[in-house]
């Protein structure tokens, strides 16, 4: 029987681990697909770049890097929504449908995403975006909630000496994440 394909969205390399694991044990065939123009400044989105290469190539996982990497172009198609959770939702949103796009582009089965690892972000918002993109692409949205794995992903990254960043992705992600550290320093 052909096996399942599926375009796995990447966020960072420390998120990869996980999904990709799982995705395997659950018999897919997996390539990986990097669009995230929303990592500011270009430095750090040539740092997380560098290591999902270096992670996919050991793990022996096929990646797919968009060239197009343009925060500023990125964040103009936000039409307003610059502030609260709309932000991210449109964030993801983006960044979801280019990889749905590219998996029906290549003739693969499914798309997901490493968003899914983190405890930080709204898994159940992310899976009702991934749903909608599906409908609007015709591509197969597979939803699982990978956060049970995050603690594992950080010893691993951590014991492979993995870059781990310390942000979300946007200059306003680093602001605050500077200004939550500001604040447990007083503390
Ligand atoms: S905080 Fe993260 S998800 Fe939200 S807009 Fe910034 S980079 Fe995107």
């Amino acid at each position: 029987m052909k096996r399942k394909t599926i375009l796995l969205h990447v966020c960072c390399a420390p998120c990869m681990i996980f999904p990709l694991e799982q995705l395997r044990v659950r018999n897919f065939e997996v390539g990986g697909f990097f669009y995230n123009p929303n990592i500011q400044p270009k430095e750090e989105l040539l740092k997380r770049k560098t290591n999902v290469l270096a992670y996919s190539n050991r793990t022996d996982c096929a990646m797919f890097f968009d060239k197009n990497e343009d925060s500023e172009q990125f964040f103009a198609a936000f039409e307003g929504k610059l502030d609260g959770p709309e932000r991210c939702h449109t964030c993801w949103y983006l960044r979801l449908k280019k990889t749905a796009e590219h998996a029906k582009k290549i003739n693969v089965d499914y798309f997901s995403t490493t968003l899914l690892v983190s405890p930080y972000q709204d898994g159940e918002k992310i899976r009702d975006i991934g749903q909608k993109v599906a409908g609007e692409t015709g591509v197969d949205f597979h939803y699982e909630n990978f956060s049970s794995g995050y603690q594992r992903a950080v010893q691993i990254s951590r014991l492979e000496d993995m870059y781990r960043q310390k942000y979300c992705g946007c200059n306003l992600s680093f602001e605050q994440s500077q200004a939550a550290k500001k604040k447990k320093n007083k503390t």
